[in-house]
């Protein structure tokens, strides 16, 4: 059946040494992932089951781009992640037959209104619109996992205007991806396509107009931003 206007081009996000992009189906976020972090937040650092929020897929963000200063905000937050692109349908998965699914890896920021979403959690309302906007979700371009290798112990940092704000290593993630893919993949069924940003460790903090974001992880491609 035609569509009743012409349907939107499917958000994309480039592949390292492809001339072929990685089409986003849904993008995955994981909270309060790293003790550091979680601290911060005045939250209890134990382990507790790891939660998730999901992302419009068309919050998605090239590296390299200019993003206006969100709307309902007076606290734009960064937080560098590390982002798992899945290649592979993974329906409740095991820890040990986790990584099999993944396609690859790129670094990400899950830009968050923070006054939004802590006001909502003080109310018990749900954060949706704390964490789900526009342009929410910068992506610098994905590596492929046969060229990287498994990633466990990487370097993960941020800068603000060249000063270093957030600088953590993913192998303190409380939970870490074999784990968060297998309990995802036990309460949705994971499809290729799909991104899951995994957390982000201490250091998180307010952006403002003409702030530039750079971050990255081990020798993945940076993540670079323009706040406007
Ligand atoms: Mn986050």
């Amino acid at each position: 059946m035609e569509y009743v206007f012409e349907p939107h081009v499917r958000p994309q996000v480039s592949v390292v040494g492809s001339a072929s992009a990685f089409p986003v189906r849904r993008i995955f976020c994981v909270g309060r992932n790293y003790a550091d972090h979680v601290k911060e937040m005045g939250q209890d650092p134990e382990r507790h089951p790891p939660f998730f929020f999901s992302k419009p897929a068309d919050a998605i963000v090239a590296t390299g781009s200019s993003i206006a200063y969100p709307t309902l905000t007076e606290e734009c937050h960064h937080e560098i992640e590390l982002v798992v692109a899945i290649g592979k349908t993974a329906n409740a998965v095991s820890v040990e037959r986790a990584n099999d699914h993944i396609f690859g890896y790129a670094v990400g920021i899950d830009l968050t209104r923070r006054d939004l979403q802590i006001n909502a959690m003080r109310a018990g309302m749900p954060w949706d619109f704390g964490k789900s906007f526009d342009n929410s979700a910068p992506c610098a371009p994905i590596h492929l996992i046969s060229d990287t290798g498994v990633l466990e112990d990487a370097r993960i940092w941020l800068e603000v205007n060249g000063q270093i704000r957030q600088d953590g290593n993913i192998r303190d993630l409380i939970w870490n991806i074999p784990e968060l893919l297998s309990i995802l993949s036990h309460g949705i069924v994971l499809q290729p396509g799909d991104l899951v940003y995994t957390g982000t460790p201490a250091g998180v903090g307010s952006v403002v107009r003409s702030d530039v974001l750079k971050g990255g992880v081990a020798n993945l491609t940076p993540i670079e931003i323009t706040i406007i």
